[in-house]
């Protein structure tokens, strides 16, 4: 499984990404310098709301207590009448200790032995749904989540990769990703991880200063980032991703710009760049943090603006919603084509790729239905010993929610609507279905946000700081006093 030839040289695969979504030309301003930008303090409070990061729609709020235990079963045997292309999630939730600012669903152990019992399990729930999927059915994108999956040890990841293996058909050049926390790590975890096909590495990185790392308890120091990269780029990993955060507690536009440039410096190939959500009445571990030095909103948006503007200046581009890539990555060439996908794990350049999640709280996406695991590690394993597998909520989409995931996860990628295109694709007459929703557009036009276009609109530089501001004008659900549940989007 190692020498695994780019994902570009395939041609099946190939093939797959390069039909666009829809007809829009290449959007030039993607690729522009985010540089002059100051956007007033009066507008970053006026959208400075609690909105969705739509990573699904409708969001998991509306996800519903599943009824019927059989009705899961018979969702994935439908959705596997024919084979398909899928996508696999494995949640690994364990860390060694408590990064104050996490709002993971995770469990906390010194207990090496706990992940050998989970793994256990996690093969368990496997298996109980493999007789409703079809063997024909090739993986194409894997990716392991937390927690920390390098809690494990090497022989256990090696052990996992190679039950996948046993139980999925993975394709030669699958997307093999895998969420990595640089402390406690050794070279024999990454050799386990590309022995098994992994071939993608995202290291939790948030900041490189010594003092918000202090403050958010996780320490840190970047050479052992800078190890971790060694051993990826040895092991020929084809990307290395960074997460950072920004709004955390000591995180100035100053302080940011330094540790912009030692980011810079590492040379990763993607970066996520999130917003810190504080909401602590939510993810108790939150409380910890020191809520005196948390910047405020306009700091934070600033910190965002200086992100983007060093990120954008020194070779990358703004992908989506806050990921950046270089030119020749795999996400800018799907942006430029327009094939670029949103999922649970942000930006994909997979189309119509069914999810199926393990582990849990993953969500799998199957077709039309939403379904959710059991978020508690006990009652996650109660219901595998019953030999029940563990979902616990379910939504299944209606004709509305079908057209409105289309828009809104365009708009999400796109950062533009063409309503024409729209019209084609969801077989309703975009702007009549849409008439309010598109004079609830206007004042984002007023504030320099939107600009119309010939067949609809697409954001502006400062809109596409705010865009899900904009989806929320789409969403049917948004109001429905639940949103303090999510996060602000500043
Ligand atoms: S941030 Fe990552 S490593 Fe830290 S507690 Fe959360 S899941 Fe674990």
């Amino acid at each position: 499984m190692r020498d695994l030839p780019k994902l570009s040289d395939d041609p099946q695969l190939q093939k797959m990404r390069i039909i666009p979504k829809l007809g829009y030309n290449t959007l030039k301003y993607f690729s522009t310098v985010f540089a002059d930008f100051m956007i007033s303090d009066h507008l970053i409070n006026k959208y400075n709301i609690q909105a969705p990061r739509y990573t699904s729609y409708p969001t998991a709020l509306k996800f519903e207590e599943l009824q019927d235990s059989s009705y899961p079963g018979r969702a994935i045997s439908n959705r596997n009448r024919e084979a398909r292309d899928i996508s696999l999630y494995l949640h690994l939730p364990f860390c060694y200790s408590l990064c104050w600012f996490c709002g993971c669903t995770k469990v906390i152990s010194r207990k090496q032995e706990s992940s050998a019992t989970y793994l256990e399990y996690l093969d368990k729930e496997i298996q109980l749904i493999l007789p409703q999927m079809n063997p024909e059915n090739r993986v194409i994108q894997v990716h392991l989540g937390g927690g920390s999956p390098t809690f494990l040890q090497p022989s256990e990841l090696r052990w996992l990769g190679t039950r996948l293996h046993h139980h999925f058909n993975i394709a030669d050049k699958a997307e093999m990703g895998v969420e990595i926390d640089p402390r406690r790590l050794t070279h024999d975890h990454i050799k386990a991880l590309a022995d098994t096909g992994f071939n993608r590495g995202s290291l939790g990185v948030q900041d490189v200063n010594p003092e918000v790392q202090k403050a958010i308890n996780r320490i840190q120091p970047t050479e052992q980032v800078e190890q971790v990269i060694s051993w990826l780029r040895e092991e020929e990993f084809e990307s290395v991703n960074f997460d950072l955060i920004y709004g955390l507690p000591h995180q100035t536009p100053k302080s940011i710009d330094s540790t912009m440039d030692e980011i810079i410096r590492l040379n990763p190939d993607r970066l996520a760049v999130y917003s810190y959500a504080h909401v602590p009445w939510m993810k108790p571990a939150q409380k910890l943090l020191d809520g005196d030095h948390l910047p405020g909103p306009i700091d934070k948006f600033r910190m965002l603006e200086q992100v983007t503007g060093k990120l954008t200046g020194n070779g990358y581009r703004a992908i989506g919603m806050d990921h950046f890539a270089k030119p020749d990555d795999e996400l800018s060439i799907a942006q430029d084509q327009n094939n670029l996908h949103r999922n649970f794990q942000g930006y994909s350049t997979w189309a119509n790729v069914d999810l199926y999640a393990f582990g849990m709280s993953g969500i799998s996406q199957v077709g039309d239905v939403y379904l959710q695991n059991i978020k508690e590690l006990n009652d996650y394993y109660e219901a595998l010993d019953a030999d029940q597998s563990p979902y616990i909520k379910t939504y299944s989409l209606n004709e509305d929610d079908r057209i409105r995931r289309t828009v809104i996860m365009t708009l999400m990628c796109d950062m533009q609507l063409d309503f024409d295109a729209l019209s084609d694709q969801t077989g309703v007459a975009f702007r009549e279905y849409f008439a309010d929703e598109i004079e609830n557009l206007k004042p984002f036009e007023s504030d320099g946000f939107l600009e119309w276009t010939v067949n609809g609109f697409k954001l502006t530089n400062d809109g596409r700081f705010f865009v899900r501001n904009v989806a929320t004008t789409f969403d049917a659900y948004f109001g429905e006093k639940k949103e303090k549940q999510f996060s602000k989007s500043v």
